[in-house]
């Protein structure tokens, strides 16, 4: 399947359940820390500058964000996570909509995880990981701002996510900057490999 990415529209905000689109398009669902750069690489890959917002304010944390690519699938931009400031109640919303999300039977066709190419992986990212591995979806990992990496130091913290997040040997760990480009064909390539399956 050819997919044009510059082909993006926006379809709607789901705060809850009833709102999920169920029309059976493929579901590429994306996933990250609050502030990884999760808006940053939608918009890297659909290449635009201000497509998902970049440096959304936390209060918009309980929501999840359709994008239709070439009218084909959706990219569902999953709200960010672990963001010290959030109230109790807004977490608790969070909770709540992310495992009807999760649990709506067969919606995701591809994960896409974002994590710091910088760090170890947080509790929150190896919680939102086993989300992805428990219903059986495949998990794509980009470890975005690789930017800010010396290159001697990109080996190891590869490793550490693969470690941490406990990575079978078959799931990708994508090298990414969404500042620099690094890393989007590959991304491209992966979603397109498991479109096709
Ligand atoms: P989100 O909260 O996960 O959607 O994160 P944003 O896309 O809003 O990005 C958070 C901050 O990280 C912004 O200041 C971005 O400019 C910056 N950022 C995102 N991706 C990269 C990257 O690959 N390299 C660098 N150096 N900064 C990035």
């Amino acid at each position: 399947m050819a997919i044009n990415f510059n082909k993006v529209e926006f379809i709607l905000s789901a705060a809850s359940e009833k709102q999920f689109v169920r029309d059976g398009m493929p579901q590429l669902a994306f996933a990250g820390r609050s502030n990884v750069g999760k808006s940053s690489v939608i918009n890297r890959l659909v290449n635009r500058k201000n497509f998902a917002r970049v440096g959304a304010s936390p209060g918009k944390t309980s929501q999840i964000n359709y994008f239709k690519i070439d009218g084909k699938l959706y990219l569902v931009d999953l709200p960010g996570y672990g963001y010290a400031k959030v109230s109790k109640t807004e977490r608790d919303r969070w909770g709540k909509l992310m495992e009807n999300y999760f649990q709506s039977a067969g919606l995701i066709h591809l994960g896409v995880q974002i994590v710091d190419a910088r760090h170890k992986p947080t509790a929150d990212d190896v919680t939102m990981h086993d989300y992805f591995v428990q219903t059986g979806c495949p998990v794509v990992i980009v470890a975005n701002k690789l930017d800010k990496l010396k290159a001697r130091e990109i080996e190891p913290n590869l490793a550490q996510i693969r470690e941490t997040l406990s990575l079978r040997d078959d799931e990708l760990v994508i090298p990414f900057s969404a500042e620099k480009g690094t890393g989007k064909e590959q991304l491209i390539a992966a979603i397109l490999d498991h479109l096709n399956d």
